[in-house]
């Protein structure tokens, strides 16, 4: 019998982990993991960037904002403290014209108020972004210093092995197909059978995560759309045309995910993407996953209110063109990048799927979203920067459990 048993060995549930382990002496704590490693889905297929908020409005994004605040100094000591990549390449966000240069002045208002101090993040005129970028075409930018290339696979291999030391035992291998609650405690069964018992389950399954929420019959009001993130790497000439990560700013600020950038990795790669293509499974790294059981999931209304809406049809159609032609997504860096050549951006880079939550509206949900029974917690919708933020994160929902009085 465990005190805590966790789904997922994602950077979310491991940092889970280590938090618990460290504060509560003597708990038993499993993450249950059906992967042979941590970190083999989003947490490791993502753009690996440790963000700085200065893009997320603390309205509708608060949580996740505080969270990437608060987890910016823990990440920066311990990458130093375990040698793990950390180079603090810096984002350029460019404004494409007037409108977009007004949404910058308020990604500063915004940065000041998630906490960013004044000089991490600098409202740019376009005289000003050719001294530092001189391939860039913008009429003004907003340059974040801070945001860092970071590698999160490695931070959560990181966090699993101090998290081990502390006591807590990772059972690999298993997925969990079965989730019982009873008056004392869950039942979780796995693949091969074989039963673990816990006083407290917290669900931390990634793209998995609602189907778990489903099966012991809370969150049945969301539905989630999977979409996979893939990434061109830029070769040649055209991996020279910038020195830090160049993002335009988002036209769709309800699809945020949508548009594509121009990306240092931590090893010096470059890299442009992701798209936001439309698949049907949280595991579709190739083609187009399964897609009659994902459309047949429950609830299938918010789905449908969704995909009558023409701009959300509009936007797919244009994200799978860029997916089967490098030209168009080239086309799209291009608006800010003239210079990137199509030749250099043929080899297929990372690919990462999100799970987003969509309410019975129709409409996509902005914020994490926590559920509860009386034996466990369901976090869904833990999207980008959830991998920055997953270090404060782990610490809200250690608060969140005392306050239930399951710690
Ligand atoms: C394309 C893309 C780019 C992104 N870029 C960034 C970025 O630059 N910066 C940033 O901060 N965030 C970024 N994100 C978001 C970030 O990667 C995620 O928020 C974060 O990794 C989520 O971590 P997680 O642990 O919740 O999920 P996951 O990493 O998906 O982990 C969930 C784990 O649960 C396991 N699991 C699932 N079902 C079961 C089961 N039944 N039994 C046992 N185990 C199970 C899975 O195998 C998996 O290991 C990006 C996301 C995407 C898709």
């Amino acid at each position: 019998m465990y005190d805590f048993a966790i789904i997922g060995g994602g950077i979310l549930g491991t940092a889970l982990a280590y938090q618990l382990s460290k504060e509560s002496d003597g708990t038993k704590i499993a993450v249950l993991e059906k992967e042979n490693e941590v970190a083999q889905h989003t947490s490791g297929r993502n753009t690996g960037v440790l963000h700085r908020p200065f893009y997320l409005d603390p309205e509708t994004k608060g949580k996740f904002a505080r969270c990437a605040q608060e987890s910016y100094g823990f990440w920066k000591e311990y990458a130093r403290a375990k040698g793990l990549p950390w180079k603090e390449v810096g984002t350029l966000e460019a404004a494409l014209d007037d409108i977009e240069y007004a949404r910058l002045k308020k990604y500063k208002d915004w940065s000041l108020q998630n906490g960013m101090a004044d000089e991490e993040a600098r409202l740019l005129s376009a005289e000003e972004v050719r001294t530092i970028e001189p391939k860039v075409r913008c009429v003004g930018a907003l340059l974040c210093s801070t945001d860092t290339a970071v590698d999160f696979g490695a931070f959560t291999r990181a966090l699993r092995d101090d998290a081990k030391q502390q006591g807590v035992q990772f059972i690999m291998g298993k997925a969990v197909n079965r989730v019982r609650e009873n008056h004392t405690g869950i039942e979780i069964e796995c693949g091969d059978g074989e039963i673990t018992r816990t006083r407290y389950l917290i669900n931390c399954a990634g793209g998995s995560a609602l189907k778990i929420a489903h099966w012991m019959g809370v969150a049945r009001d969301y539905a989630d759309l999977n979409f996979r993130g893939e990434y061109l790497i830029v070769g040649g000439a055209s991996a020279r045309l910038a020195s830090r990560n160049i993002y335009c700013v988002p036209r769709h600020s309800e699809f945020s995910f949508l548009d594509p950038h121009f990306v240092v990795r931590h090893d010096g790669r470059t890299e442009i993407g992701p798209t936001a293509v439309p698949v049907f499974g949280a595991y579709a790294y190739r083609g187009l996953g399964k897609v009659w059981s994902k459309i047949a999931e429950r609830p299938v209304i918010n789905k449908l209110r969704l995909c009558v809406n023409p701009e959300f049809l509009r936007l797919c159609a244009q994200e799978w063109r860029s997916v089967l032609s490098p030209r168009a997504m080239v086309s799209r860096v291009q608006k800010f990048l003239p210079d990137l050549r199509v030749e250099d951006c043929v080899t297929r880079g990372t690919a990462g799927v999100r799970a987003s939550l969509v309410d019975q509206k129709g409409q996509f949900v902005p914020e994490v979203v926590e559920v509860q029974t009386a034996h466990s917690l369901h976090i869904l919708n833990y999207n980008s920067p959830g991998a920055s933020g997953a270090p404060a994160y782990a610490k809200e929902i250690m608060r969140y459990l005392q306050k239930g009085d399951a710690v």
